[in-house]
């Protein structure tokens, strides 16, 4: 499945959208007439984006993340220099190391293969853009790519 790229129109109607949820934000106040906390007033925003922009909720857990490959397997030579700790010193999830010279590729940070049938790096991972993403992306390039 390959993603279609989003044309300029696409992407400001994705901006417009982003821009609308960050304005009710900025000028959103407590209501004063029964002297609502700011508590209710976090919620009272959350039912407003979960009910205005339910994609930009999808969007927003559903973000790629980088994965790269170990730096105790990635086959780079150990010269000492500079250059080689710099894209050897990032940490990895368990008490290793990465190599950022090795990337394998993108998965969504919020999805998990339960069944372990995601890419060989990362059996449990799901490449992103993952489901969710790639029909909201259908839904905005009106390809229905989901539906048939
Ligand atoms: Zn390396
Ligand atoms: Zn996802």
């Amino acid at each position: 499945m390959t993603q279609p790229d989003l044309t300029a129109e696409q992407w400001k109607r994705r901006a417009l959208r982003a821009e609308g949820a960050v304005f009710h934000a900025l000028w959103m106040h407590p209501l004063t007439y029964n002297n609502e906390t700011a508590s209710e007033m976090r919620g009272r925003f959350h039912q407003h984006i979960e009910a205005t922009y339910p994609d930009l909720i999808t969007r927003s857990s559903h973000q790629p993340i980088q994965v790269y490959a170990r730096a105790d397997a990635c086959g780079c030579k150990e010269d000492g220099s500079v250059e080689y700790e710099n894209a050897h010193n990032e940490p990895d999830d368990e008490d290793g190391y990465v190599c950022l010279r090795r990337p394998l590729g993108r998965v969504c940070e919020h999805c998990e293969d339960e069944d372990g049938d995601g890419p060989e790096w990362l059996p449990d991972g799901v490449l992103w853009p993952c489901p969710p993403i790639v029909a909201l992306n259908a839904c905005l390039t009106g390809t229905e790519e989901t539906a048939r």
